[in-house]
């Protein structure tokens, strides 16, 4: 089945291609039940996609007015995609995601995510790739633990570039020992706590799966985390994005059910 819902989505309020009224009808044309409009928060530092601090009031007001024309239509929900280091946000949005993006030394920040010229020069920064994985999923735990988080963004964002094993073997036993003792860390103090399967990084060409690898899927799975589907769209064209890959992905992992952000709250469904 499709899901028809995605909580991640990104509009030309931070580095989203198309308007939140724009992402709101390419949802609603394809049937969506749920669609939850969520801005990369501003920053301390400047990172280029997120969005400014003067912008964040304007954001909600017109996201709260979009909700209202599609009262009774498709439930829209607003939220904020928040880094590491995000501000506490002074509103009570319907939903947070935890994501880390940025890895920082004393002085300077680097991007997890943004090309592989920017992660080797993160690595060659921690004295090499174990040191980049082992603070990225310790700030990964810190950041999923703050107040009121709902959603983990794309646990395993640190390979987006390691699609062929150019960094490191996903399946080592020191990094599994890494990423599966975030994933416990997280669990044991917040069990309800919704990770993602995003994809995200197919849309863009980075990845023919999305995340997690599968073996970090099987091990959500086995601790009973709650999943959900997301596309982290940056446009119009890309709201339900290999949707179907996804879903075949997840059945191969024994998935069978995954959750959906509505109005009144997470819902299981059958997949
Ligand atoms: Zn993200
Ligand atoms: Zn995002």
């Amino acid at each position: 089945m499709n899901l028809l819902s995605t909580m991640h989505s990104h509009s030309t309020y931070c580095d989203g291609k198309n308007t939140l009224s724009e992402m709101a009808k390419a949802a609603y044309d394809l049937g969506f039940v749920s669609f939850g409009f969520s801005s990369h928060s501003h920053l301390p530092y400047k990172a280029g996609y997120e969005m400014k601090m003067e912008k964040e009031k304007s954001y909600r007001e017109e996201a709260l007015q979009i909700i209202k024309e599609y009262d009774g239509k498709m439930e829209i929900l607003l939220g904020l995609e928040l880094d590491a280091d995000s501000v506490k946000p002074d509103f009570k949005y319907d939903f947070l995601i935890s994501s880390v993006h940025q890895l920082h030394t004393e002085n300077e920040w680097y991007a997890v995510d943004d090309n592989k010229e920017q992660f080797e020069r993160l690595i060659k920064a921690f004295g090499g790739i174990k040191n980049v994985v082992e603070n990225f999923y310790s700030q990964t735990v810190t950041a999923a633990l703050r107040e009121n988080i709902d959603i983990v963004g794309h646990i395993d964002l640190v390979g987006k570039f390691n699609a062929n094993n150019d960094y490191f073997n996903p399946n080592d036993e020191w990094y599994l020992k890494l990423v599966f003792g975030a994933i416990d860390a997280i669990l044991e103090k917040r069990p309800d706590i919704v990770f993602e399967v995003n994809t995200g990084a197919i849309s863009r060409g980075y990845r023919t799966t999305p995340y997690p690898d599968l073996p970090v899927l099987k091990y959500l799975a086995k601790k009973g985390a709650r999943l959900m589907l997301n596309s982290d769209t940056h446009a119009a064209d890309t709201i339900d994005y290999a949707y179907d890959i996804a879903l075949d992905y997840l059945k191969k992992a024994g998935i069978k059910t995954l959750y959906r952000l509505r109005k009144f709250g997470f819902e299981e469904i059958a997949i």
